[in-house]
């Protein structure tokens, strides 16, 4: 790309998509035409192949937990929830997401791997809650 080029088009802002999953209660995301790559995160090229045109796409609402922390000292928002996880989630289909769930008070309470669902909030960020139903076919 040069300096002459006009900057990549996007199918919706950045803050249309955070408040996807706020106003819309769904996970926006994107997926490269190209490549295949699906992705969580806002971008105007894919962060893979580096093609331009990306398809906006709305990701599950399930997935399983890959990584998290149990935190005891929130921000304001959370004050009323502490303590809780921060986790991040490899969603079914592609993406990789953070959010937050608040029934795990102790690192005992959850474990890699644990299935979770997308549970809409009044609250910032992407609720997640355990998901007790069957896990999709592999
Ligand atoms: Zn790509």
């Amino acid at each position: 790309m040069s300096a002459t080029d006009p900057l990549p088009s996007a199918p919706h802002t950045v803050q249309e998509f955070v408040h996807g999953y706020e106003e819309e209660h769904r996970l926006r995301g994107f997926r490269c035409p190209n490549c295949g790559l699906t992705t969580a995160t806002w971008a105007l090229a894919c962060p893979h192949c580096g093609k331009a045109d990306l398809e906006e796409a709305t990701l599950s609402d399930r997935g399983a937990v890959v990584a998290f922390t149990v935190l005891s000292v929130p921000g304001d928002e959370f004050l009323n929830d502490a303590p809780y996880a921060y986790v991040v989630v490899e969603l079914d289909g592609g993406g990789r997401i953070t959010g937050w769930m608040p029934s795990v008070k102790s690192e005992s309470d959850l474990t890699i791997g644990t299935r979770v669902r997308f549970s809409p909030s009044y609250k910032p960020g992407v609720q997640f809650v355990k998901d007790e139903g069957d896990a999709p076919a592999r």
